[in-house]
């Protein structure tokens, strides 16, 4: 079954207007995954039976280690010469492997499922979804592939560079890797340290599929001096980054022309005004904030309480209730709700788990179960202008801030330095549309969760310091024009 097929009815790109329907955990893409698959018990155990990871083969064990400055060179001089007869090939066949990278994919589920878990610490479930979401990408952009202009022509740079996070080690590696290829360039994938097995384990289901080593090609690298050479070698015409801002900053300065395509950080909100149905808000808050431990740039980090909200028992104690009763296990267990963090906290997200600033106190405190795996937290009382206020953690931790009005709330929505997901939930048609108007964030979404973009149905990227670059969003329909040029037929001549 094609997972075309699956994407299902379109909807305008971007923000949902009702809450779609929810299977599992409440997580958009897990409605692109079979029900009966995802809720499956057996399945559950298949998988946990490959835990810790299958053994991989051994040519993967090797693809999987850091590699050295010799061999960046090498690789680069080879995919830059398997992009040009890459770019010269039909798009019919771009697209017809394409398709089978995505069968692939499907194929591999369970190991990459398995090593997603084992390596980076992914829920079985929430690495069930970004298999999905990797399969709708390579289909996708399988299909966008065979767009025409006429009496143009499609020119890719040779080689791209993927240069991909460890949230997300299975779709958005995918996602950038597909679109180059899809565009016929070359790439270079470079996994995020912590997730370089399941690099390993994308790129065999890529070589399976029929795309040559060299024309996709995976260098394991560390983020010290090689990562430098890699971006800076002119060979490499373009960067297409998922990681922190001030990664793009970075490598913006040690290139400044750098052609770079880069979703960054987010420090999203979630208004709920008094007219909202407070029991979703509250499930949707902490689906929100919680999924795969909040390590996700698209996560709630903040909750904007407009009046009498703030003020609400009933719904502090929901909140309360819902986070506390997380289950909060490793992803050998398949009942875990919440689980570990993928590496140990860093002083900033240690603050964030550990520390109040002025005026908050904890709803819930954050408790520490080991080093990786915490109890989530809420902080009240979180002010404007204030260090939880503007940085991310990327951590199980929630804050909460009480507005008077709903313009207010925007504003504090607003008044961060970025500009990724964002949230209200109201009932009143009158504030939908006031937030609708003026909330700066590049995913909207109206009285459901803020996690979970669909590929094709909402594609995903944001505004502001979310952002570097031509912007286009994953998954959306302008995602390969800026990866590629179209120029005339004539100035072939
Ligand atoms: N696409 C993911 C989502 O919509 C977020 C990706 C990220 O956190 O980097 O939840």
């Amino acid at each position: 079954r094609a997972a075309a097929d699956r994407i299902g009815a379109e909807t305008p790109t971007g923000w949902a207007t009702q809450t779609r329907p929810r299977i599992g955990d409440g997580f958009a893409n897990t409605q692109d995954t079979d029900p009966a698959l995802a809720s499956n018990q057996a399945w559950a155990e298949a998988i946990r039976e490959r835990l810790p990871a299958p053994e991989l083969g051994a040519e993967t064990l090797s693809a999987a280690t850091v590699t050295t400055a010799e061999a960046v060179d090498e690789a680069i001089g080879r995919a830059e010469a398997a992009g040009r007869a890459w770019a010269a090939t039909p798009a019919a066949e771009r697209a017809r492997l394409l398709h089978r990278l995505g069968d692939e994919l499907e194929a591999a589920r369970a190991d990459l499922i398995a090593v997603a878990a084992d390596e980076a610490g992914k829920l079985i479930d929430q690495a069930d979804v970004e298999v999905s979401e990797a399969c709708d990408f390579a289909h996708y952009y399988a299909s966008l592939a065979l767009e025409e202009v006429p009496g143009a022509r499609r020119v890719p740079p040779a080689v791209t560079l993927v240069a991909s996070p460890w949230n997300f080690p299975i779709a958005i590696p995918l996602g950038g890797v597909a679109a180059a290829l899809a565009v016929g360039s070359a790439v270079i994938l470079k996994p995020a340290p912590p997730a370089r097995r399941i690099g390993a384990v994308l790129a065999e289901a890529c070589w399976r599929a029929g795309f040559d080593p060299d024309l996709m090609c995976l260098l394991i690298v560390d983020d010290g001096d090689l990562g430098r050479t890699l971006v800076t070698d002119p060979r490499v015409g373009q960067v297409v980054l998922t990681g922190a801002a001030e990664t793009a900053e970075l490598f913006r300065s040690w290139r400044p022309d750098l052609p770079l395509l880069a979703e960054t950080s987010g420090k999203n909100a979630i208004v709920v005004t008094a007219s909202a149905d407070l029991d979703l808000a509250a499930a949707d808050l902490v689906t929100s904030a919680f999924g795969h431990a909040g390590q996700k740039c698209s996560a709630a980090s903040l909750g904007i309480l407009v009046g009498r909200v703030a003020r609400s028992r009933r719904f502090l104690d929901q909140l309360l209730d819902a986070a506390a009763s997380l289950k909060v296990a490793w992803p050998s267990d398949p009942g875990a709700e919440l689980g570990p963090l993928t590496e140990v906290p860093g002083d900033k997200l240690l603050r964030g788990l550990t520390e109040l600033g002025e005026g908050e106190r904890w709803l819930l405190r954050p408790e520490r179960i080991d080093e990786r795996l915490w109890r989530p937290g809420i902080r009240m009382g979180v002010r404007p202008g204030s260090e939880f206020h503007q940085v991310e953690y990327f951590g199980p931790v929630l804050g909460l801030m009480a507005s008077d009005t709903l313009d207010e709330a925007i504003a504090w929505q607003n008044g961060t330095a970025f500009g990724l997901t964002a949230g209200l939930h109201s009932l009143d048609a009158g504030e939908v549309q006031t937030w609708l108007d003026t909330v700066e964030a590049g995913n909207v979404y109206v009285n459901r969760t803020i996690t979970g973009a669909i590929v094709r149905r909402q594609p995903f990227g944001g505004w502001k310091r979310s952002s570097v670059g031509p912007g286009a969003k994953a998954g959306g329909p302008n995602y390969l024009h800026v990866l590629s040029r179209w120029e005339p037929e004539a100035s072939r001549a």
